[in-house]
């Protein structure tokens, strides 16, 4: 995923929040690092499989999961520079 295609995910994504799983309230470490090495999703950007959870607060619509791979997850933090 380009920096291009990950900014247009995050405007996706803030539009459409629902297209993310919901994740639990009152989250702790162990929950992010079991869904990112224990459980199998796959990239929000590219369909492989996701190495890294985040959790990302979409106000009305609660906590939701953004899982990506590595190479999605560094354009993601550029494309938010
Ligand atoms: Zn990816």
């Amino acid at each position: 995923m380009t920096v291009t295609e990950a900014r247009g995910l995050l405007l996706l994504l803030r539009a459409k929040p629902t297209l993310l799983p919901p994740a639990p309230l009152g989250l702790d470490p162990r929950a992010m690092d079991r869904r990112a090495y224990d459980e199998v999703h796959p990239c929000l950007g590219c369909g492989s499989l996701a190495h890294l959870a985040y959790v990302a607060d979409c106000q009305l619509y609660g906590f939701r999961w953004l899982d990506l791979c590595y190479d999605c997850a560094a354009s993601v933090r550029e494309a938010n520079n």
